[in-house]
């Protein structure tokens, strides 16, 4: 049964929810076990003055959702975006959960969001805001207790705020208690390149098992932010070509291929592709059908739906974003069984494992060349490769169901031996 009669119902908590009972009725988990792994521990809800530059004061609502804590401080980014919902942070709260466990960190899960559009506010009302909400969250956090970082609409700059104003709180420079700062300030070498790094990483796994040369493959993607323009970086450096890229305001298209460096270039100039002449113009609904070797969803939740999941052309998606096929796109896509999909829990984990990485860093004041951070993150996503497909073959279920399976029985079992208290 999904959960329904709760302050998080929303069609992408439901999402989240019905990926949870497809795995836990594979490993036949008990009913009780099953309700108490699958809802979130606990959430905040925070109201936010700040004063705008015109003088005003304008009230933000923001969210921490505290999935699970059972296996160890909670981890999770911070969202800014004008869409955001107490619902959807719960399901990335969850699928964070889901995300640590599988690749083996010691962390629960979490996820924060502030409803904005940081595009439309000054340097100064977003560093404004930036610290109100770490404010406002302070008592629930902590190095040992819950870790932020960032996710849409958030950056090294806001992670720094952040870290100013509670290491103020506390007295001390307490940089553990969040990671994706800047160098400056203990932040980990490669974390900024480590989710596409990562996406990139799958994605070239996973053509190799499937015989495809880096010559033969074109890569499509939606998003051209952090992760994706990363992603694009890499899997450009491998030898493949980019076809296709947008972000907010709309994609271009190339069969040629993209020139990356411009496009970086043009983004910064412009704070958009908007205009981009690398291409033609394309909206994201079009980009989302190219023809293309692999389609990376590098942006929001739900972008792979029933309606366009029987027209794609890829013969991978690679889940850069969290939760980027809904439920019935997944079927679909598994009765199609001509993509290779892979999924979010275990395609974008680069960026949390060298989240944990700057966590380890800065709890050790001892830190590491990107070369010893890239050797130590490709290992463990080594590792949880093998694991996925190795779960996938004993239960002839969908990869997504796989890597769901491993991520959680472990927070399950955790649960299940801790007991009850009292
Ligand atoms: N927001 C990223 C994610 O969804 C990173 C989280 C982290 O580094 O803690 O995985």
């Amino acid at each position: 049964m999904s959960l329904t009669n709760t302050i998080y119902n929303s069609p992408v908590f439901q999402q989240a929810c019905n990926q949870f009972d497809i795995a836990a009725d594979i490993i036949g988990m008990d009913a009780g076990l099953r309700e108490r792994t699958k809802r979130p521990r606990r959430c905040v809800i925070v109201s936010m003055p700040v004063r705008m530059d015109s003088g005003a004061i304008e009230i933000f609502e923001g969210y921490r959702v505290q999935h699970n804590l059972s296996t160890g401080p909670a981890k999770g980014g911070i969202r800014f975006h004008q869409d955001v919902t107490l619902g959807e942070v719960a399901a990335l709260a969850m699928w964070m959960s889901w995300k640590c466990s599988l690749v083996g960190l010691p962390y629960g899960g979490a996820k924060g969001g502030v409803v904005v559009n940081a595009r439309d506010m000054s340097t100064t009302e977003l560093e404004r805001l930036s610290r109100r909400y770490m404010q406002e969250i302070t008592p629930f956090i902590g190095p040992n207790i819950d870790i932020p970082a960032p996710d849409v609409g958030t950056n090294e700059q806001v992670m720094a705020w952040m870290m100013d104003t509670y290491s103020n709180h506390v007295g001390h420079f307490d940089p553990g208690v969040i990671t994706g700062k800047p160098i400056a300030l203990g932040g980990s070498l490669g974390r900024r390149e480590a989710t596409g790094e990562g996406v990139a990483w799958f994605v070239k796994a996973y053509l190799q098992d499937l015989g495809i040369t880096p010559e033969k493959t074109t890569v499509v993607i939606q998003g051209f932010g952090n992760v994706g323009s990363e992603a694009a970086l890499a899997l450009y450096d491998w030898g493949a070509e980019v076809t296709g890229i947008s972000d907010f305001t709309g994609g271009v298209y190339n069969p040629k291929g993209i020139n990356l460096k411009e496009a970086i270039a043009y983004t910064a100039a412009h704070k958009s592709l908007q205009g981009f002449p690398g291409g033609q113009a394309v909206t994201n609904d079009e980009l989302l059908e190219l023809p293309c070797t692999v389609l990376i969803p590098a942006a929001l939740e739900r972008v792979i739906t029933a309606k366009n999941a029987g027209k794609l052309k890829c013969r991978m998606l690679a889940e850069g974003a969290n939760g980027p096929t809904t439920n019935e796109a997944d079927m679909i896509i598994n009765q199609r069984g001509d993509i290779d999909l892979i999924p979010d829990v275990l395609c974008n984990s680069g960026g949390v494992i060298v989240s944990y990485f700057e966590w380890l860093q800065n709890l050790q004041n001892y830190y590491w060349s990107k070369g010893e951070v890239f050797d130590k993150l490709y290992r463990m996503l080594a590792k949880a490769k093998a694991a996925v497909d190795e779960t996938q073959k004993k239960y002839n279920c969908s990869r997504r169901t796989a890597a769901l399976v491993l991520g959680i029985s472990r927070v399950a079992e955790a649960k299940a031996k801790r007991g009850l208290f009292p």
